[in-house]
């Protein structure tokens, strides 16, 4: 400005000294004028071919405009080259995860997968993107756990193509409706578990023979009258352990069996009334029971499924009932159905549980007071087998309880297994 005010002076004193004012200021104008658009016109060419051109050396506000554009794509540069490094180090970390991960859209649909989920699920790249999951993973178990919608544990599917291969899939909520799917070969930890399966069936097979002839052996020598009063306490003792041994062997038997088979139990009708009145017949002549014991049948109708495992059910928390209520206690036994399936509950007045232990009742070996449970011959392994037998027949459990005032373990069975004799 200060400049073009000089030339526009210089200009109006030409003017003066020529008395030709009007046209030297209109000619320093023009040139102005000229100047400007030869600097506007380098600027619009050197933007347009940024690339091959160094900026033009300009002075004044012009050059003010080509410094601030220098700046701004400097700093562009500099993004964009971050930008690529994220990018490139984000594929190579997810080349590395031992995980297979899918990113998945509002519709299921694939958006993007890294190597190890393609191998994994089969996917192929460009392929298979914007196709849904489930049209591309065909199983049914990993089908109603997407129904379910309940992600909050993987769902455990064998590869249909391969051999025993077992794959995880979780999905994890992640931005704006969208989920992750992450894949992982789980078929080691399950071939490991099955080896100890097979290791504690096999084990409490082979005891439960030994067993049988020194429990047998026990018994008769206790039983026998010329041996002395002091080895008769021992063998009483020896009987007492023998007997605890033997519940421990066979509880590991019928629990090995019940996790061994991952299928439905049968839908084989059992009287569920029936049997629950020869368990109270067997329950008041028990000679350790020292509770009331009380039992309502509400319901005629029984249910379709395996009655031994039934049993199972029904004695274990019976049995719980009465061991962990002191004399003088009450338990009560109930089974009735309504509009969303059969019922079993038992009710006892007994130690109670505080809540900590809740949780974990149900675990193998898991005991609130290890000391009282070997004292009444519990063998730790109750719990389990009711939860396995339950889940063999789409049940479930409650248990609410109070420490010091007792417990109720509620079973709860589906409709379906509800059915009556004809
Ligand atoms: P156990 O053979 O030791 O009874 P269970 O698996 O049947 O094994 O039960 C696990 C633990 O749960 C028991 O050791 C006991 O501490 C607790 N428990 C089960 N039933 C009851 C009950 N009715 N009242 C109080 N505690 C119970």
């Amino acid at each position: 400005m200060p400049r073009l005010l000089l030339v526009l002076g210089l200009a109006a004193v030409v003017g003066l000294i020529t008395g030709q004012m009007l046209a030297c200021v209109l000619l320093a104008l023009g040139g102005a004028l000229a100047l400007n658009y030869y600097r506007l016109y380098l600027l619009e060419r050197w933007l347009r071919h940024r690339r091959n051109l160094d900026p033009p050396n300009l002075s004044g506000p012009w050059g003010d405009v080509v410094a601030l554009v220098v700046r701004i794509y400097r700093r562009k540069k500099f993004h964009k080259k971050r930008m690529l490094e994220v990018v490139r180090e984000f594929r190579q970390l997810t080349s590395a995860l031992p995980d297979g991960i899918v990113v998945l859209g509002r519709d299921r649909e694939i958006q993007w997968f890294n190597p190890k989920a393609a191998r994994m699920l089969g996917l192929q790249r460009k392929v298979d993107f914007g196709h849904r999951i489930d049209n591309l993973v065909r199983n049914p178990e990993f089908q109603s756990y997407l129904d379910r919608g309940d992600f909050a544990l993987p769902v455990v599917v064998r590869k249909l193509t391969g051999q025993d291969i077992h794959l995880s899939l979780q999905m994890v909520d992640y931005g704006e409706g969208q989920k992750l799917l992450v894949v992982r070969d789980v078929s080691r930890e399950i071939l490991i578990e099955a080896m100890r399966k097979d290791f504690v069936a096999n084990a409490s097979h082979e005891l439960r023979s030994p067993l049988t002839v020194i429990a047998g052996y026990v018994d008769t020598l206790a039983d026998d009258p010329i041996i002395d009063a002091d080895i008769r306490h021992a063998l009483e003792e020896m009987r007492r352990q023998s007997a605890r041994m033997q519940a421990v062997v066979d509880d590991l038997i019928e629990l090995s069996r019940l996790e061994s088979n991952d299928s439905e139990a049968p839908f084989i009708f059992v009287d569920v009334p029936g049997l629950l009145a020869l368990m109270r017949r067997d329950v008041i002549a028990r000679p350790d029971r020292t509770c009331e014991f009380q039992f309502e049948s509400e319901s005629v109708s029984g249910m379709l499924g395996a009655e031994s495992e039934l049993h199972s059910v029904f004695s274990n928390l019976i049995g719980n009932a009465i061991k962990y209520t002191p004399a003088g206690g009450r338990v009560v036994a109930r089974w009735w159905t309504d509009a969303h399936g059969g019922h079993f509950s038992v009710t006892d007045t007994g130690v109670g549980i505080a809540p900590e232990h809740l949780p974990r009742l149900t675990e193998r070996f898991y005991r609130v007071d290890p000391g009282r449970s070997r004292a009444s011959g519990g063998s730790g392994l109750g719990l389990a087998i009711v939860k396995h037998a339950l889940q063999r027949h789409g049940g479930s459990m409650d248990i609410v309880s109070e420490e010091g005032k007792g417990s109720t373990f509620t079973c709860h069975f589906p409709d379906a297994r509800i059915a009556t004799r004809d």
